[in-house]
């Protein structure tokens, strides 16, 4: 059978991308999938943040999209959290203006990880703040969606709107099968009239494509990359522990995936 893969995107910076796909990712690999995380990110946070210094790293995704090295060469496995990682670098920043000149540019990811379909069930990209070539890259090898964090804040939905116009002109020019996998509500406060506002103004708008789980404002959160750990494993029963597992819950539900019984009970949450 072949890998489910979903891109995580957002052209606004710090809405909680990267802490979603590492965050679903290890709860995902907690419940028994084979999961891949693929960082396309030049700030490289996800590969950090898995406590990975990629300042040492031989060969990242860079060579894989040039074709310098094989996606085999390249994936790094954490036998503790049961995952695999396609770590970025900074060299990646230079890749943006060189990938611009070679053939089929937007499908170098696709054609890097393609081999790797059989040997995982969920592929979760990351992407950079940035709606520019490694995101397009993202979008065309996310084949089963897009997943969209939106921070609970002020002026979330006029972001949101302009990123669905980008995304239908991805889908009018390049990739017509772009679907959108659900919107994530994160950094609620529930003490704020601000945080309910948005996320009811978020579904009003988009129903059907917000996901029912939100994640909370959690500084547990924000303390797990610098353990280089997961929250699944730094703080589970913190808020956002709980309700990134009810997310993996949520995601294999919609999925229609049989997860492994006992692996994502629904804590109590104990910040
Ligand atoms: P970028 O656009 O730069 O890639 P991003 O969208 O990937 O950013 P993250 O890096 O996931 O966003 O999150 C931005 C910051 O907010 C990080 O320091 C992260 O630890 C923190 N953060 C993310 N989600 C939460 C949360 N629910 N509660 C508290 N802090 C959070
Ligand atoms: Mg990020």
């Amino acid at each position: 059978m072949s890998a489910r893969s979903y891109s995580f995107v957002n052209q606004k910076g710090g809405v909680g991308k990267t802490t979603t796909a590492i965050s679903l990712a290890a709860y995902l690999a907690q419940a028994g999938q084979r999961v891949l995380l693929v960082d396309i990110d030049p700030q490289a946070n996800a590969t950090a943040c898995l406590g990975v210094d990629h300042r040492g790293l031989k060969l990242d995704i860079y060579d894989g999209l040039i074709k310098r090295a094989g996606a085999a060469d390249l994936i790094l496995r954490s036998t503790r959290l049961g995952l695999s990682l396609l770590p970025a670098s900074a060299a990646l920043a230079g890749a943006q203006i060189e990938l611009v000149d070679l053939p089929e540019r937007e499908h170098l990811l696709q054609q890097l990880i393609e081999p790797l379909d059989g040997r995982f069930d969920y592929i979760l990209i990351d992407c950079p703040p940035s709606l520019g070539i490694l995101t397009l890259n993202a979008l065309l090898s996310g084949r089963d969606g897009v997943i969209i964090p939106v921070q609970c804040e002020y002026l979330a939905l006029e972001g949101l709107t302009q990123l669905m116009q980008t995304l239908q002109r991805v889908r009018a020019g390049l990739y017509p099968a772009l679907k959108i996998r659900g919107m994530v509500m994160t950094m609620y406060d529930a003490r704020t009239n601000l945080s309910q506002d948005v996320v009811a103004e978020v579904r009003s708008h988009f129903p059907e494509q917000v996901f029912d789980t939100v994640i909370p404002r959690s500084v547990r959160l924000a303390e797990a990359p610098s353990h280089g750990l997961p929250i699944s494993v730094y703080a589970p029963r913190s808020t956002a522990g709980v309700a990134y597992a009810a997310l993996a819950r949520e995601v294999l539900s919609g999925d229609g995936v049989a997860w492994i019984p006992g692996s994502l009970e629904d804590e109590v949450a104990n910040d």
